[in-house]
């Protein structure tokens, strides 16, 4: 099936994807996360997903990066079926998932070493993505020994040094302070727009969905939750404060809440009757 608004191939698409997990006791209901997912994002677009807690949006970035098996649908890196993980999609994750006993640069040497490439190469690629992210003065520093705003730093220098086509980030800026957060928006968006990347970015704000996003996909409640609307924003970049003020702003925030809030009361009434969080 090929989306004529998006192009022949897309960078991802999504087809009927479904999730579900055994329960973990024998006696108990197996966990129906995800239900039939469809997406179709296109090349160098900025896609944002917002969701309730716990409807499955790191299930799917999972699944998109090949850590783990849809148990219905399939999962297509431009054109390619996704089977296991690949340096064509490549997670960024809230905790950051730093190595703890590498410094800056060694974590950074890390996927790369994973991934074959060669030595010189290694300490080239490096060398270039600890200066874009601007963490010369803590290459020798363990994660340890630098704050959260420079791990993500580290996290992020260490997935583009990948060079994904597909980059996923799941709430990458959901545990920073807000100057930093702002700070870390400014600078992906400069990297994305100075790249033909791809990005699939998962956050629970809906300013950061509509300060970033090209589209944002609103995803319904579990069980078997789905995208259930997907929201343009035609809004000009830069998205400067101005932009905030707008009318239109106001008319994509309104849509954005409104289909949230509805899945997210239904989330708690969920919870509320199985007792189950
Ligand atoms: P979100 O990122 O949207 O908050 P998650 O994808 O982390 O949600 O989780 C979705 C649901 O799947 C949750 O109810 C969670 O408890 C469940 N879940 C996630 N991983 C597993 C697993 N390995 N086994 C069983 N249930 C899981
Ligand atoms: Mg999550």
């Amino acid at each position: 099936m090929v989306d004529s608004d998006i192009g022949p191939v897309p960078a991802l698409e999504v087809r009927g994807v479904s999730k579900r997990y055994p329960g973990w006791r024998r006696d108990l209901a197996e966990v129906r996360v995800l239900g039939e997912v469809s997406l179709q994002v296109a090349e160098s677009e900025f896609f944002v997903l917002v969701g309730p807690s716990g409807c499955g949006k790191s299930t799917l970035l999972r699944l998109i990066a090949g850590l783990d098996t849809p148990s219905g649908g399939e999962v297509h890196l431009a054109g390619d079926r996704v089977v296991k993980t690949s340096p064509e999609a490549i997670v960024v994750w809230q905790e950051f998932a730093l190595l703890d006993w590498r410094t800056v640069e060694g974590n950074i040497l890390f996927g790369l070493e994973v991934n074959r490439i060669s030595k010189s190469r290694r300490l080239e690629l490096a060398d270039h993505y600890i200066e874009l992210m601007g963490l010369t003065p803590f290459r020798h520093n363990f994660p340890s020994e630098i704050s959260g705003g420079m791990k993500q730093r580290v996290g992020l220098a260490r997935a583009l040094a990948l060079d994904p086509p597909l980059l996923l980030m799941d709430e990458p800026f959901g545990a920073l302070d807000a100057q930093t957060r702002m700070i870390m928006q400014e600078e992906l968006l400069r990297i994305w727009e100075g790249s033909e990347k791809t990005v699939l970015f998962v956050t629970h704000s809906l300013e950061e969905a509509i300060l970033l996003g090209d589209r944002i996909g609103v995803f319904s409640a579990g069980p078997d939750a789905r995208i259930k609307e997907i929201v343009d924003v035609n809004l000009p970049r830069p998205r400067l404060p101005t932009v905030r003020a707008s009318a239109d702003y106001t008319r994509v925030y309104d849509r954005l809440y409104q289909i949230l809030r509805e899945e997210v009361v239904k989330t708690i009434s969920r919870e509320a009757t199985s007792g189950r969080p």
